[in-house]
């Protein structure tokens, strides 16, 4: 890989070289008190990171406990869901992306799901998750930043109506927790996940839970795939272990990429990658292209990726000379998913990266479509 490589994909994402040394430290056992203090430095900033307290680092295990799963967010949203309502009940889907899409299809194999769903890149009108939630209703599965189209969903409203009928309300905040606001408590969220590769700049093998403590009573265990058993992994959480083996080199590089977390401070990161984003948005308009998302009422647009209307001259199959072209210059970015395929491309502004990584992304896109 050519030295000036830069990774602008929504996931994995640059990492820093600390991270990656972590790796090749000495195998130890994942029962032993070395593996347990790294389960729990991760665990200290995950916890810090999961809630977006303002104190630095210190654990708020009384209000809930972070987990880190051997597998990624996909498993952490399965467990989520297997583990409420594995015996079936009654979930709420809220559906405007592929991963709203995913999450509703694991709920579909457990439970009766009604989905609130509108076109990707569409904001959900809120009157419409009013009506599908009601008391009826066991669990509410939405993703905080949609990264197939880049739109911020709104938590903290959505929590609110499922507070309100005293729904759980579980969260993926795969590609918003650890680059933007996230307020578990505020935002009555019961049950949060994240992937390593995302916004904590880790590599890609591992996810994080947060579970508050006024969830774990509706937790069953033994509802839910036996790798996947929450009361299980709590249980060893708390002595900052797995129930199985853990994947120890994955472990030590979330330890060092969330302690970096910790150190930038989450205010300082939020408003960094605000920043960033901002930049690229205003980059992109600049050039005369479309963002992709309908970004209204209680919607806004992602702060950690950003997805853009390709242009007539760069559609469809004509969209491949433009990638061509963007990685031909040694920069990685990524098309649409699914059915936006040759319609759009994202970028990623999640992690470490430096303002000169997002001038030359801007650059680098502008460059590959006058080819
Ligand atoms: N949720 C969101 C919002 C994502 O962006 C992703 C991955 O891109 C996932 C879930 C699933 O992650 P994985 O495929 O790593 O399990």
């Amino acid at each position: 890989m050519a030295e000036d490589f830069l990774l602008l994909n929504p996931g994995p994402v640059p990492v820093t070289d600390e991270v990656l040394d972590s790796m090749s430290e000495p195998m130890v056992s994942h029962r032993s008190a070395d593996f347990e203090a790294v389960y729990e430095r991760a665990q200290d900033a995950l916890d810090y990171i999961f809630t977006n307290s303002t104190r630095s680092g210190a654990s708020t295990a009384e209000e809930g406990t972070s987990l880190v799963f051997n597998g990624t967010a996909t498993m952490g949203m399965e467990a989520a869901v297997a583990n409420l309502v594995g015996n079936g009940g009654n979930v709420v889907s809220l559906v405007n992306g592929k991963f709203g899409r995913r999450f509703a299809r694991i709920a579909d194999r457990y439970a009766d799901v009604t989905r609130v769903e509108v076109e990707w890149g569409e904001s959900i009108p809120l009157d419409a998750v009013e009506a599908a939630i009601t008391d009826d209703t066991d669990v509410v599965t939405m993703v905080h930043n949609e990264t197939s189209t880049g739109l911020l969903n709104p938590a903290e409203a959505v929590g609110e109506v499922a507070a309100a009928h005293d729904a759980t309300f579980v969260v993926d905040g795969v590609t918003s927790i650890g680059g933007d606001e996230f307020k578990i408590d505020d935002w009555n969220v019961d049950i949060a996940i994240t992937d390593s590769q995302k916004a904590l700049a880790a590599p890609p093998g591992v996810s994080a839970m947060y579970v508050t403590e006024r969830v774990k009573d509706r937790i069953d265990g033994e509802t839910a795939p036996f790798y996947e058993d929450l009361d299980w992994h709590l249980r060893k959480a708390e002595q900052h272990q797995t129930p199985f083996t853990s994947a120890v080199p994955l472990f030590r590089a979330l330890a060092v990429a969330v302690e970096d977390i910790v150190e930038e401070t989450m205010s300082a990161r939020i408003e960094r990658h605000r920043r960033q984003s901002a930049a690229f948005r205003a980059g992109f308009e600049a050039m005369g292209l479309e963002l992709f998302a309908n970004a209204d009422g209680e919607t806004e647009l992602s702060n950690t990726l950003t997805a853009v209307s390709l242009p007539e001259a760069v559609y469809g199959d004509d969209s491949d000379a433009f990638f061509d072209g963007v990685t031909a210059r040694n920069v990685s970015i990524s098309g649409g998913q699914a059915h936006l395929g040759g319609q759009i491309f994202r970028v990623s502004n999640m992690g470490g990266l430096a303002p000169e990584h997002i001038v030359r992304g801007i650059r680098t896109v502008g460059e590959a479509m006058a080819d």
